[in-house]
């Protein structure tokens, strides 16, 4: 099928010439018919899909048929997406198909003064693309109405309720007038989810599911690390100066502070580069995907929330610097190279901590990771030895640990406010763990040795007091 097969009028077809899309991806040649013809649609499908044009040409179509006109401080269609950046690129497709046509859009998000916001609304517009928290916002501030909505989208649903938004969600339903045009997508159909569908699209929807998480991962070729933590900039460093193909690279660090400090081992290195996470202003996120999508920076760094929804074509690569908890999210992570049938190539680190996170990720897309070339190891400064100290740097960002996890014996002399509490118990007693322990093990390394000592642990200081209760007074 082509998409001048479509019933779509001029102006869109226009558009989409001047986009350069030729034929529909599956998902739109199985949903724009049904939804010309004024359907509800569940949709299950990620980014990368083509979903965005798969709601957005038949709303614009139906929109343009309707004859009605916007009245002001009220939207026709709203699109509610969990992320600025998602909202950002959504209201940008929007833009590009309506290109030819007076139809009217407009974004609106937090993170940013709502007053210009407010502005595009004075007059009404066709199309609202926004994120939850916002619009319930300038709808309390009576800035924007919802009663002349026709169409509602819902995208990304299981990631709004990943973040928290199942309240914000039901609170803007609430408000929809009930006759009402209505799609719902999400990458994945848990019960909670479907249980959302339910109150809001109409009986018997029409349900299309394309790409089921298999098939785009099975086009990227994917190579694994196994390297210590300490490491894993060093060796990013050295993939990117021996391979010059890696073009344009997407590296995923689990949190913000790690963001930042990949990007100065990079920078330090020479290579062109910008992090996007939620410490980053909008402006500073903003312009950092843009010279991302200009290939104005070879890598963006960024944390799996700032990536959300990211939509940037021709990603060669990513890497997994940090392995997720969730394996899901590994999934979402390397889904955005192999786009629009191009293949990809991800590459994982995988420390010692992290095996049990690749095991379930290996679970779940039942895919064994083949190891990269461990020639490049040799390009390396040696492993260095982890500390007391390192290990509870390290351990910062990963939440509370698993059960595995929780049964090392921590070693350190104070927990860490950002690291979880060590269990109630008694430390060993043995101040040489070493004597006893087999080669390889963390118990091998000097712990608490003078040149580590935290001032806290200095003779006479509390935790020292209290160690010395406990039978664990070092040296
Ligand atoms: P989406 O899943 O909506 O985020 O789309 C992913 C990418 O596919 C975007 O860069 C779109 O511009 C592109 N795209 C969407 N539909 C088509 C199509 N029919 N042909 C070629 N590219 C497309």
């Amino acid at each position: 099928m082509l998409f001048s097969e479509l019933p779509l009028a001029n102006p869109l077809q226009r558009a989409i010439r001047a986009v350069g899309y030729e034929t529909p991806t599956p998902i739109q040649e199985q949903s724009i018919p049904s939804l010309l013809e004024g359907k509800d649609l569940l949709g299950i499908a990620q980014t990368g899909t083509g979903k965005t044009a798969a709601f957005a040409l038949p709303i614009l179509q139906l929109l343009l048929d309707s004859g009605k006109f916007r009245a002001p401080k009220t939207c026709r269609a709203l699109i509610l997406l969990p992320t600025r950046e998602l909202a950002i690129q959504v209201e940008e497709c929007f833009k590009q198909y309506a290109q030819f046509t007076a139809i009217s859009s407009t974004c609106i998000f937090g993170g940013v003064g709502d007053a210009s916001q407010k502005n595009c609304l004075v007059r009404g517009v066709d199309v609202l693309v926004a994120t939850p928290g916002r619009l319930l916002d300038l709808i309390g501030q009576k800035a924007v109405s919802l009663k002349a909505l026709e169409f509602f989208v819902l995208d990304e649903a299981d990631r709004m309720l990943d973040m928290g938004f199942i309240h914000d969600i039901r609170k803007v339903v609430a408000l929809l007038p009930q006759k009402r045009q209505n799609l719902f997508f999400s990458a994945t159909m848990p019960d909670d989810i479907t249980k959302l569908a339910s109150t809001i699209l109409r009986p018997n929807p029409v349900r299309v599911e394309v790409a089921p998480q298999s098939t785009p991962i099975e086009r990227i070729r994917q190579e694994l690390y196994r390297i210590d933590k300490r490491r894993k900039g060093a060796l990013l460093k050295e993939l990117l100066q021996e391979h010059t193909e890696m073009k344009k690279v997407l590296v995923f660090s689990r949190t913000k502070h790690g963001a930042d400090k990949i990007v100065r081992v990079l920078e330090k290195a020479g290579v062109k580069c910008a992090a996007i996470h939620g410490n980053k202003s909008q402006t500073r996120r903003q312009e950092a995907l843009k010279n991302f999508k200009d290939e104005k920076i070879r890598v963006l760094v960024a944390t799996d929330i700032a990536a959300r929804g990211i939509d940037v074509d021709d990603v060669s690569h990513v890497f997994n610097y940090d392995l997720p908890d969730v394996p899901e999210t590994f999934v979402h992570r390397i889904g955005r190279t192999a786009r629009a049938g191009k293949d990809g190539i991800a590459i994982s680190f995988c420390a010692p901590d992290e095996e049990q996170d690749l095991r379930a990720i290996e679970k779940l897309t039942r895919i064994r990771i083949p190891e990269g070339d461990k020639a490049i190891f040799e390009k390396l400064p040696p492993p260095q030895k982890e500390t007391p100290e390192s290990e509870m740097r390290n351990a910062r960002g990963r939440g509370f640990p698993k059960p595995a996890r929780q049964q090392k014996p921590v070693q350190s002399p104070e927990p860490s406010q950002a690291s979880p509490k060590p269990p109630r118990q008694q430390p060993p007693k043995t101040a040489q763990p070493a004597q006893h322990a087999g080669p390889g093990t963390k118990s091998e390394q000097p712990q608490n040795s003078g040149h580590h000592r935290h001032r806290r642990n200095r003779p006479g200081s509390k935790a020292r007091r209290r160690m010395r209760a406990s039978g664990n007074t070092p040296n």
